[in-house]
């Protein structure tokens, strides 16, 4: 019965937006979709977030979770998916890639969503049978050939790849059919988890699109592929990629162990369309704020190096988003300036604050945590001998503009140095205390304390995250006090 119900509001949808064009009727929600509040138990909000920064992953993970369960009967969840093998396939990687894409459909069943997705799954030595195969199942007769070589570096895509240790893909959404293809490749080296991710990131990329074009000829913005970087910010096009491709793993570990893998490691792109990672690896609030600046500019902030800090600093923003809001309340955002909104207005509707309120403390949140995870632990962990006892170690260097009322923007440890090399020290939990060496700094400084032990006679330093006034920074940007002898 309630099949028959939905079918019914379908056709009456169907009715009135079938004389402008049939092919997107079914995937053409009248109005604007406006997220209810999330049924969490003790939710994040933007007033507690900056004392909850921890439980940030952990709720958005759950609450995409939520969504794709919740929806995955909508009728927008439920477009056709078809998976286009090689025939010289022969990974196991991409079993099950059907589901991969109906769960982020799920996730976004709410908005517009491809009328059809094809899934091509190719060794490199298919591309010529799948450009074949492409442009025979892609009608409207729009020529994709380029795009299904374009994952292996030819075409008029990007430079050649050497097709080694990576999974190549890329999206389309077709002009005049809604129709999203996903090209994903097979390299040697291929990880299964990056086909998993990549299928789920290079949808959303389809979905973002839809919200773009999804009434075809008549949309405000035609041609999406051209005009949705025209007219988004550059955090949510990659932000929102990025976080659905991690969300779509199986459990809340894989999410955070992938999470805090190199992926996130902010980089940028080089003229040619490659990437370095010459990127600042150091993050104050204040950067981040820079940031948003510049990627709030749409139309330019596509073609600057920047761009890229979308796969780090914007999954980040949009991670938060999704823990205070749910994975729908961006994509929301995102349909409101597809509607022509200004980012200001769309937030506001969304979240109730507005961006120019949310951004200071987004970028916060978004500081510590691209510090936490740039501040990799060394792989051997100093131990001292049992006799050793814990003493408080106060940091001689290194004032802190920490601030009480939001105490996760500074991390401090301590390293010894065994046999020529720098060992973290396990210590208890970190205090920031008020000290009168740090006068100089505006507001009061703070200097870390810390207990640990550390045997007699041992050379140590202190390591440092975050806003801490310090000359000497080692390769991740981390702050380096001078040596002591304990
Ligand atoms: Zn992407």
């Amino acid at each position: 019965m309630k099949t028959g119900k939905a079918v019914s509001l379908l056709l009456s949808v169907a009715l009135i937006v079938a004389p402008l064009n049939s092919a997107f009727a079914k995937t053409n929600p009248s109005t604007l979709f406006t997220p209810k509040p999330l049924a969490v138990a003790n939710p994040i909000t933007f007033a507690n977030i900056l004392k909850r920064i921890k439980d940030v992953p952990t709720y958005a993970y759950n609450n995409a979770q939520s969504s794709a369960k919740a929806n995955a009967k909508l009728p927008l969840a439920l477009h056709p998916v078809f998976e286009v093998k090689g025939s010289h396939l022969s990974t196991s990687n991409y079993d099950g890639s059907t589901k991969w894409i109906k769960k982020a459909m799920a996730m976004y069943g709410h908005f517009a969503t491809p009328t059809k997705v094809y899934l091509f799954e190719y060794p490199e030595q298919d591309v010529a049978e799948i450009q074949v195969k492409a442009n025979t199942l892609v009608v409207g007769g729009e020529d994709v050939s380029n795009r299904a070589a374009a994952i292996y570096g030819t075409g008029s895509f990007g430079a050649g790849s050497n097709c080694q240790g990576r999974t190549p893909m890329r999206a389309n959404t077709t002009e005049t059919t809604g129709i999203s293809n996903i090209f994903s490749g097979i390299c040697v080296g291929s990880a299964p988890l990056d086909a998993r991710t990549g299928v789920a990131h290079e949808f959303a990329h389809a979905i973002q699109n839809m919200q773009f074009h999804h009434k075809g000829p008549t949309s405000r913005w035609h041609r999406a592929d051209q005009y949705m970087y025209h007219t988004l910010p550059c955090w949510p096009v990659e932000g929102q990629a990025v976080f659905t491709g991690f969300a779509n793993l199986d459990n809340l570990a894989a999410y955070q162990s992938i999470r805090v893998s190199g992926e996130l490691h902010p980089y940028l792109l080089t003229g040619a369309g490659g990437t370095s990672a010459t990127a600042n690896s150091y993050w104050t609030p204040q950067d981040v704020m820079s940031y948003f600046a510049q990627t709030n500019v749409p139309g330019s902030c596509e073609a600057t190096p920047t761009f890229a800090l979308g796969y780090s600093l914007g999954f980040l923003t949009v991670e938060a988003l999704t823990a205070i809001g749910g994975p729908e309340s961006h994509m929301a955002v995102v349909q409101r300036i597809a509607e022509g909104e200004s980012l200001s207005r769309a937030f506001k509707e969304i979240y109730g604050i507005t961006w120019d309120a949310a951004a200071p403390i987004l970028s916060q949140v978004v500081a510590t945590e691209i510090m936490a995870i740039l501040d990799p632990p060394t792989a051997i962990k100093y131990k001292a001998k049992s006799t050793t006892v814990n003493q408080t170690f106060t940091g001689a260097q290194g004032c802190s503009t920490y601030d009480p009322a939001s105490p996760h923007v500074s991390f401090a440890h301590l390293q010894a140095l065994v046999n020529n090399k720098w060992q973290d020290v396990q210590s208890s939990s970190l205090n920031w205390i008020p000290s009168s060496e740090c006068s100089f700094i505006s507001g009061g400084g703070y200097l870390a304390q810390i207990q640990a032990k550390i045997d007699p006679g041992t050379t140590y330093r202190w390591v440092y995250l975050g806003p801490v006034n310090i000359g000497s920074r080692d390769e991740f940007g981390r702050g380096l006090s001078s040596s002591s002898v304990s």
